[in-house]
């Protein structure tokens, strides 16, 4: 089956592209900024519900999170769009990337501004424009599938939004997608040079609760315990973590807590990221933040940790080496030199891929200056790259390209839900 005329109609789709990742780029939609949330969510249904009727919302629970006075609220997230197509293909793979920014619903960073080579606007690369590359790659496999009968490929899409947050809310989903695929396919931007994300760290997050004892200032000094001294001593200890680890890094980012200047404070937040490149350090990390909490409470401060590691270090094993080689030959056989590199960022791939699925996360726009107000896209990668994943779709549903499965094996649906086509 020649690709050209699937390629070719990616190419005459670049106007369709950029007029949607402008659209959606253009509702506001930060992680925490429900409405906006919603109407993004409304807006892709709108967009995918051509490709899969059953396009559904799917609510997500809430999550705990610690308030700056240490109390626990639980907070709402957006849906997560799920389509599923051709559900008993023996090749499934799994399509997916966030619709939720980093940009609150306060930011100043609101506008658009295009030229002939960039678009400059929030979440325009991270990961609009990666929801389009996807979209449009997708559309290009429906109309092979049409013009062929090959239906030996089915498909899952995810859009979550949470990931800025780390996915608490939409894992549970992604593991139960990873287990009925073969492969992952996410559309997080590419690096600036264009080049594909390989190993990535391991991420937590930690919110340490510390309760002293309040008292008057002037008054009663010595009967209080003073929780912000004992934050910041927890703070320096951690930050003197830095290096224990090779390739671990202890970012401590924020200090919550106090209250009126004539009063001993008895509660402080110590919030803090870690990034890390082995699982196996996870327990002695744990481990030594627990011996630091320990050394504030045995001087009356009692610390109380939130948080856990939630997002696994990504490595590449051999089924992955596989994935990432047919990306790169079908780069290049479309003039595109695709090479990959580890970075410290995470992202759901590294999730499924402590799930066991293989996936390549960086398939969406070339971009740069992403989770700041210099983000931008690289205009002519929205056809460059989704000529690149329709290439690999194709490939996969015609044999052309080898079903780089390895020994995984996938679930089959028990229930006798329909094909969506
Ligand atoms: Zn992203």
């Amino acid at each position: 089956m020649p690709w050209g005329p699937f390629l070719d109609w990616i190419d005459s789709q670049r106007d369709r592209m950029i007029a949607l990742v402008e659209y959606w780029a253009s509702i506001s939609s930060g992680t925490y900024h429900l409405a906006g949330i919603s109407r993004m969510a409304e807006a892709l249904r709108a967009e995918f519900g051509s490709l899969a009727p059953a396009a559904e919302l799917v609510t997500v629970p809430p999550i705990a999170q610690v308030n700056p006075d240490g109390e626990v609220a639980w907070v709402s997230l957006g849906p997560v769009l799920s389509l599923r197509c051709r559900p008993r293909a023996r090749k499934r793979v799994l399509l997916a990337i966030h619709y939720d920014t980093v940009y609150p619903e306060t930011s100043d960073f609101q506008t658009l501004r295009r030229d002939q080579q960039y678009l400059l606007g929030p979440g325009v690369a991270d990961a609009k424009g990666g929801i389009v590359v996807l979209l449009i790659a997708l559309q290009a496999l429906e109309r092979y599938v049409l013009q062929s009968g090959d239906t030996t490929l089915g498909w899952d899409v995810l859009l979550n939004a949470d990931e800025e947050i780390g996915s608490p809310g939409s894992c549970k989903l992604f593991e139960e997608a990873a287990a009925r695929n073969g492969l992952g396919l996410l559309y997080e931007p590419a690096l600036p040079s264009g080049e594909l994300a390989g190993e990535r760290k391991g991420s937590a997050n930690f919110h340490l609760v510390c309760r002293g004892k309040s008292a008057h200032a002037g008054r009663h000094f010595d009967e209080g315990i003073n929780a912000i001294a004992a934050a910041s001593r927890i703070a320096v200890q951690i930050h003197a973590l830095n290096g224990r680890w090779p390739g671990a890094t202890f970012n401590v980012a924020r200090i919550d807590g106090g209250g009126p200047l004539n009063m001993v404070p008895d509660n402080a937040v110590v919030r803090l990221n870690v990034r890390y490149t082995h699982a196996a350090h996870e327990a002695e990390i744990a481990s030594a933040l627990a011996e630091i909490t320990n050394l504030v409470s045995a001087e009356g401060v009692s610390c109380l940790t939130h948080g856990a590691f939630t997002t696994p270090p990504k490595q590449i094993d051999a089924t992955t080496a596989r994935l990432l080689a047919q990306v790169k030959e079908s780069g290049h056989s479309l003039g595109l030199e695709l090479n990959h590199r580890p970075t410290g960022g995470v992202c759901d791939g590294n999730r499924l891929a402590a799930c066991g699925l293989p996936n390549v996360d960086t398939l969406g726009v070339r971009g740069g200056g992403i989770h700041s107000s210099d983000e931008f896209l690289v205009l002519e990668s929205l056809t460059e790259r989704a000529r690149l994943s329709a290439k690999l779709l194709i490939g996969w549903a015609s044999g052309e390209l080898e079903w780089p499965l390895g020994t995984r094996s996938i679930e089959q649906p028990t229930s006798q839900r329909e094909e969506t086509s």
